[in-house]
């Protein structure tokens, strides 16, 4: 039975649930999929159209959630999927160079200023590690800064959180990842500067690079103070290291250009992943050619990958770009812009505390009544509110992500019947997150 305060209501999930909890530690492969943050049963999803997904059990919900990012045109889009489809009739892998990665590359290419090279892999994870690699082989240098409550996928050396007080070495924050792998890493707060230019004074000639996501979706939606990315590209020319923008949430979805068509401050190298695979295992990295040319075959940093640049994959990132026109951004930023509206109106009349904060057409909600600037304010919020929230939505066909620590995504599918189930249901989840207690 339920251990949480939650009926089940999804026989069909949780019978899933049930034979996936024996086969796959926890019933998940991705740990935030198992609704531990929130409680209940995890739904397991048959079908998405548009803005819509449908579970095992038959209930439609309309979807904030978007596969984490990738899905900006909703689900099915007919065009993508007439695109997969024509090239898995070619064959699905070929382990050769082919015109479709080279399609890809060029839209990349074409849309990011910075970006005059790059190498497709098949995780956002992936892509920054293979990043990160390739900044200490063309610097010769060791230690990374990264930043509390950015998230870079699960890569070893990444895997660490912030100790307290500026510039604090890494402990690693999972078992399995030794001291010497986050031993290089120096975690800052974000959006403070004084901080990484007391690491660099501290460091000198030892940071290879500092790691940003363009703006934080990892913690909540935290955005970047004005400046604060400039900030970190200068101190990075200063001190001779390469300044990594991770925009493997943001690329391709917060513009045409992602974070860098909103900010212009240029990076060394870049991460994507998410939109630019059209809903398949497809990421990148890619900027400076002075950098990618250590890469191998062209240099010495060694980087591979069986399934990189995958026929399907490419295909379907590329179908889903071609269709991202400046019309696309404008539709998605309008309907962030309504559910956004929606949300504050609906907390606000039941009084609830709460921070939305907002990165282009990014956003989540923080149960507190202070800005959040940092981890640790994230930190603060209140998140049995939105243990409320969330599930009081889930009842009524929205889906959240299942955490309040994750970015909400919206698409292009998302129309006038979706917003108003979405304004049906909000009423009484501000209701619950009103009057929820703390366990
Ligand atoms: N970087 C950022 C900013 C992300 O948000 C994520 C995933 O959410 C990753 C890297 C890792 O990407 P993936 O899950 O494809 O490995």
């Amino acid at each position: 039975m339920s251990e949480t305060p939650y009926p089940y209501d999804a026989p069909a999930s949780q019978a899933l649930f049930d034979r996936a909890s024996v086969v796959t530690p926890g019933g998940v492969n991705s740990p935030v999929r198992a609704f531990r943050a929130v409680g209940g049963t995890p739904r397991f999803m048959v079908s998405g159209k548009g803005a819509y997904l449908t579970d095992a059990d038959g209930r439609e919900y309309v979807d904030l959630v978007c596969s984490w990012g990738p899905m900006i045109l909703g689900h099915s889009h007919p065009e993508v999927i007439a695109a997969v489809q024509e090239a898995a009739s070619r064959g699905t892998s070929f382990g050769t160079p082919g015109e479709g990665e080279v399609a890809l590359a060029e839209e990349i290419v074409a849309r990011v200023e910075p970006v005059e090279q790059v190498r497709l892999v098949s995780s956002g994870t992936e892509a920054t590690m293979s990043a990160i690699r390739l900044a200490r082989g063309f610097t010769r240098r060791s230690k990374v800064i990264k930043f509390a409550g950015c998230y870079h996928g699960h890569v070893d050396s990444l895997l660490a959180a912030a100790g307290s007080g500026v510039a604090t070495f890494a402990l690693p924050d999972t078992p399995g990842v030794t001291g010497a792998q986050a031993g290089d890493t120096i975690v800052l707060p974000y959006n403070d500067l004084e901080a990484v230019q007391e690491a660099f004074h501290r460091h000198p000639g030892e940071i290879a690079c500092v790691i940003t996501e363009a703006s934080p979706g990892n913690m909540g939606v935290v955005p970047p103070h004005p400046g604060f990315n400039q900030g970190l590209r200068d101190a990075c020319r200063e001190n001779g290291a390469l300044y990594i923008s991770d925009e493997v949430m943001t690329g391709f979805r917060t513009s045409r250009a992602g974070w860098f068509g909103v900010d212009g401050v240029r990076p060394d190298l870049m991460t994507f992943g998410k939109v630019m695979g059209g809903g398949f295992p497809a990421a990148a990295f890619g900027g400076r050619a002075d950098v990618m040319a250590h890469l191998a075959p062209a240099g010495p940093v060694y980087q591979a990958g069986t399934l990189s640049g995958n026929p399907v994959a490419t295909a379907a990132g590329l179908a889903q770009l071609r269709l991202l026109d400046d019309a696309a951004y404008e539709t998605v930023d309008a309907v962030s812009e309504r559910i956004r509206s929606l949300v504050t109106e609906a907390l606000t009349k039941e009084g609830v505390a709460h921070r939305l904060q907002t990165a282009s057409n990014m956003f989540s909600v923080f149960f507190t009544d202070r800005q959040v600037r940092d981890y640790e304010d994230a930190k603060r919020q209140e998140s049995f509110r939105y243990t409320a929230f969330f599930h009081s939505l889930l009842a009524n066909g929205v889906y959240l992500p299942p955490s309040s620590f994750e970015s909400w995504f919206v698409s292009t599918a998302h129309d006038d019947r979706a917003i108003q189930k979405i304004a049906d249901a909000l009423p009484a989840a501000a209701r619950a997150a009103a009057e929820a207690t703390a366990a």
